[in-house]
């Protein structure tokens, strides 16, 4: 028997969950499937051999809708915070060099020539324009600031965030602040300014935050807090526009229910959904939807990660381990992208007497790097980060997750390809996407996302039935 949903929502990863969880705590029948075993997609805790191991990301950003989630959920005070201080690194000629992160460190600094720190100030009192089409953020660096700074600081940060290369993301998509920021104000440093004074005072940035048991905190609690509207095993294979049929010819133009055909442990289903949120990876939506919609999708590239866990009996590292973690610019010369320092940033990470380090290696700088086997990839780790931090044993513990396509790269033209995809799908009225390659790929960003859809089937759903 083919069951009907008013809200089927595709995928259970962070933004499925937040969607489904603000359309059912408002009292909608919203349903949730997920193809895999577990929900919560990249983002996975496990406890090994006495460490807690992040497989996806390491922390997140306390953003007051995460907050207020989290009180939501009752896990407030489950939160850790990593030291507001915590210092971060760069690798600098195979050496740790604290990165200056704030104009009063970035001056001090020796890792930067003068004519790099004159930029600075020629940005904070000159005018500039960025240039009508796309810019990489390589490009936007280099017109605006210098090569060095994009070695040294611009694209290690980039590969922190999105393991990007710096050559294709767009600046006008990856980091959409900075490059208002110039268009507006005709200077990045002025621009930067003038929104942090416009926004809530706010003392400090916001901090970087996990749970003592690990992110997957937030994901168990969800997934108890919506109970049978979650279901987990349930693979979505076809999805067709229109219980009675596609539109004969032209654009899908749907107002009405879907026919959702998945894969399941026992076999396979079919439900009806009045309304569908696809939350997979654009992929798997580009394989789901029509030609018109999959074009602008299947275009956007996913860049490769192995995430390496390695752990050390503390007596063997030379280093105090007194920071967040450093990053290295591809000048180095090294495979590794950069290593958070996790038993120095939360409690209980790693047995007592012992460390743990995650490192990054592969990123859209090295994809090759994804095809090596687990032990290559963690003795490569072990062999670069040894002399970086002194270590003088091998790991007491690896473990090696590989990620073949880990996260969306927000090249040159996404900004054309969301926007694309937006006007395309909205013939299609009951059909909303979600996911991290749409507004931005950290965990706050995805569930602001998420609830803003969550919000808009809200009311169109009261809409529907007071009308
Ligand atoms: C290695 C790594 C490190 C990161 N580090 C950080 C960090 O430190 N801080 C931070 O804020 N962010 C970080 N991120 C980014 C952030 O974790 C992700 O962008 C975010 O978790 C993605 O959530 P999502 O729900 O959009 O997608 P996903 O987590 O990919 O979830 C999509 C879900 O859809 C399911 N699905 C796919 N196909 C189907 C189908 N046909 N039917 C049913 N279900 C399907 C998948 O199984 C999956 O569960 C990191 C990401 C990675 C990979």
């Amino acid at each position: 028997m083919t069951t009907r949903v008013p809200i089927l929502i595709v995928g259970a990863g962070i933004s499925g969950l937040a969607c489904a969880y603000h359309l059912v705590k408002s009292g909608i029948d919203a349903q949730i499937v997920e193809a895999g075993p577990r929900p919560g997609g990249v983002l996975r805790s496990e406890r090994r051999d006495g460490f807690l191991l992040e497989l996806g990301p390491q922390s997140f950003s306390g953003t007051p809708q995460l907050l207020e989630l989290c009180r939501d959920l009752g896990i407030e005070n489950e939160l850790v915070e990593a030291p507001h201080s915590a210092p971060r690194f760069l690798v600098i000629h195979g050496r740790l060099k604290p990165a200056p992160l704030s104009p009063p460190a970035f001056f001090a600094t020796s890792l930067f020539s003068a004519r790099t720190k004159f930029s600075i100030v020629s940005d904070l009192f000159g005018r500039t324009h960025p240039p009508a089409g796309d810019e990489s953020v390589a490009a936007f660096t280099r017109r605006k600031f210098s090569a060095e700074l994009l070695d040294k600081l611009v694209g290690p940060l980039v590969s922190g965030i999105y393991a990007g290369d710096p050559e294709k993301l767009s600046l006008r998509a990856a980091f959409p602040r900075i490059h208002e920021a110039e268009r507006a104000t005709g200077s990045v440093l002025r621009g930067m300014m003038r929104v942090r004074k416009s926004e809530p005072v706010r003392k400090q940035r916001p901090a970087l935050q996990s749970f003592r048991d690990g992110n997957e905190t937030l994901i168990k609690a969800l997934a108890a807090n919506l109970g049978p509207a979650l279901r987990c095993g349930v693979e979505v294979r076809a999805i067709q526009q229109g219980v009675h049929g596609i539109p004969p010819s032209g654009k899908p133009q749907s107002s009405e229910a879907f026919l959702v055909s998945s894969k399941t442990t026992s076999g396979s289903e079919s439900v009806i959904a009045d309304r569908l949120v696809l939350a997979t990876p654009s992929y798997v939506a580009a394989s789901l939807l029509q030609p018109e919609l999959a074009a602008s999708l299947i275009e956007i590239e996913y860049a490769p990660l192995a995430v390496v866990s390695l752990g050390y009996n503390k007596r063997d590292v030379g280093h105090s381990l007194e920071g967040f973690g450093f990053l290295i610019p591809r000048s180095e010369g090294r495979r590794t992208l950069g290593t958070v320092w996790n038993s120095s940033l939360f409690p209980g990470r790693a047995p007592e007497g012992s460390v743990l380090l995650t490192s990054f290696v592969g990123g859209a700088t090295d994809p090759q790097a994804a095809a090596l086997s687990a032990e290559e990839i963690s003795a490569l780790v072990h062999r670069e980060i040894l002399p970086i931090l002194s270590i003088r044993n091998q790991p007491t513990f690896s473990n090696v997750e590989i990620y073949q396509r880990a996260l969306p790269q927000y090249n040159h033209g996404h900004t054309a390809r969301i926007a694309a995809l937006e006007s395309e799908s909205s013939s299609l009225l009951n059909l909303r996407l979600v996911g991290n390659y749409l507004r931005g790929p950290a965990i706050g960003a995805c569930m602001e996302q998420a609830i803003a859809v969550a919000d808009e089937l809200r009311a169109a759903v009261s809409g529907a039935s007071s009308g």
